[in-house]
């Protein structure tokens, strides 16, 4: 007999199916046996006669919460029955892998242990309907994504994570042995999108791991993390880049608000606003004048950019002034910005970049890179590197790029915000850090 899925059992009625699933509570009474078993699509009861079969009842009673168990029955409409109006009437039942006594924690409990601890039994917690969710999300999410960009003529790629050289600087860097030489964990996969661009790709996205060995132990940091890049070619500036994010994200938004918005609402509480464009852009300088305004003190020597009190302020004004949760903070100066990062021509000490912050939150990078090899040459020994360790990088500017620019985002990041997670501990599947390595 094939395996029914309990949210299909309302089609099944007075037909004998088989369902498999978790046993997430038995109500052991003096002539009745109930189950209430769970797959990921929901919950049926499971009510066994004890006289029928005394055997099988005795193995019942010792079945522990979380069982994985296999039952055959007929499905019958019972209306007092709160879980969709039927139930299952007992016929076989297999202990497929009886769950130990006690659990390490209450799944249903009113109070969870914390974060950290149910990370040592991710599993276990990941069978919660509220985990459960936020990976349908993900799947919901990455789906519109992708769509998205094939219907924008974006192709996808996958990069090495092995480099020869750092990406970006030498800071945040996982350096591990190989052969008898060194090798780096790619820290993004910059310099690689913009070989897509100097190949001809014209458009590119990846979504793929990201390292940084970033000591950090904050709410909105991991080591290794999925990041959603894109770079595009022959844009003009840094706004075509901030514009395609825009429509990226309102689609992904809408996705996920078709497919998942009731149960996102019914269970995290959030009513999912599907965002309006434009976003809200303000150069980086005004929101430092702004935020300042609002009287945060920023830390001294924070001249260039915000930190993370700083965002929060200027989510605050663009929530007050435009009644948007998202802004682009654009035009950074050159020091708070990696060399590739193109310069505005009318003014050589800002670039053409933006960081998008969503409810205060920083979710993604972008810029317009420097296409033209002596500039981006100029640029790299001016912030002090040596050239040498991205000759091959420079050589991709050699022989005809054209004018590009892209994002990074990080996965966990957008899920944060998108079902309002206050710890990115809740938005991956197994969180790495710097304290955490198993499971
Ligand atoms: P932050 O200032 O928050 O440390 P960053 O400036 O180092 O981030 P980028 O290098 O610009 O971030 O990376 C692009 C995006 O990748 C970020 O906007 C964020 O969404 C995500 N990201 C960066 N670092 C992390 C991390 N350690 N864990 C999870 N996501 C990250």
């Amino acid at each position: 007999m094939e395996r029914t899925m309990i949210a299909e059992l309302s089609q099944c009625i007075d037909q004998t199916v088989k369902i498999s699933g978790w046993l997430q509570v038995l109500r052991d009474q003096k002539s009745m046996q109930f189950l209430i078993l769970r797959d990921r699509t929901g919950l049926v009861q499971v009510a066994h006669w004890k006289k029928g079969n005394p055997e099988l009842a005795e193995l019942i009673s010792t079945l522990g919460t979380e069982s994985a168990l296999t039952v055959t029955g007929k499905v019958v409409e019972n209306p007092s029955v709160k879980l969709g109006g039927l139930e299952i009437q007992l016929e076989t039942l297999a202990v497929e892998n009886a769950a130990e006594a006690p659990l390490p924690f209450e799944l249903t409990g009113d109070v969870l242990p914390n974060v950290d601890f149910r990370m040592d039994w991710r599993y276990l917690d990941l069978r919660r309907p509220e985990p459960l969710l936020v990976f349908k999300v993900q799947t919901t999410l990455e789906k519109a994504a992708r769509e998205f960009w094939l219907q924008n003529g974006f192709m996808e790629i996958h990069s090495p994570k092995i480099m020869g050289t750092p990406s970006e600087s030498g800071a945040e860097l996982f350096e591990l042995k190989y052969f008898d030489g060194k090798a780096y964990l790619a820290q993004s996969p910059q310099f690689y999108k913009q070989m897509g661009m100097a190949a001809g790709f014209d458009r590119v996205f990846e979504i793929g791991p990201v390292f940084r060995a970033d000591p950090s132990f904050t709410s909105r940091h991991m080591t290794e993390f999925t990041g959603l890049d894109f770079e595009m070619a022959w844009i003009n500036d840094h706004h075509d880049v901030m514009d395609m994010i825009e429509r990226w994200l309102q689609y992904i938004y809408q996705a996920v608000k078709d497919e998942h918005g009731e149960a996102i609402k019914e269970l995290l509480g959030v009513d999912l606003v599907v965002p309006s464009l434009p976003f809200p852009r303000i150069p980086m300088l005004e929101a430092i004048q702004i935020v300042k305004e609002m009287g945060y003190d920023l830390p001294e020597g924070k001249t260039k950019d915000l930190d993370p009190g700083g965002e929060r302020t200027i989510a605050q004004h663009v929530k007050e002034k435009f009644n948007h949760d998202f802004v682009f903070v654009t035009d950074w100066p050159i020091t708070a910005r990696p060399f590739y990062h193109m310069r505005k021509p009318e003014d050589p000490s800002l670039t053409r970049s933006f960081d998008l912050l969503a409810n205060g939150l920083e979710i993604c990078t972008g810029a317009q890179r420097e296409h033209r090899r002596a500039m981006l040459e100029r640029q790299a020994l001016e912030m002090g590197l040596t050239t040498e360790p991205i000759a091959y990088y420079l050589d991709f500017f050699r022989y005809g790029c054209p004018p590009h620019g892209g994002m990074g985002m990080g996965l966990s990041r957008l899920l944060m915000v998108l079902l309002g997670l206050p710890n990115i501990r809740e938005a991956v599947y197994l969180f790495r850090g710097p304290n955490r390595l198993n499971p």
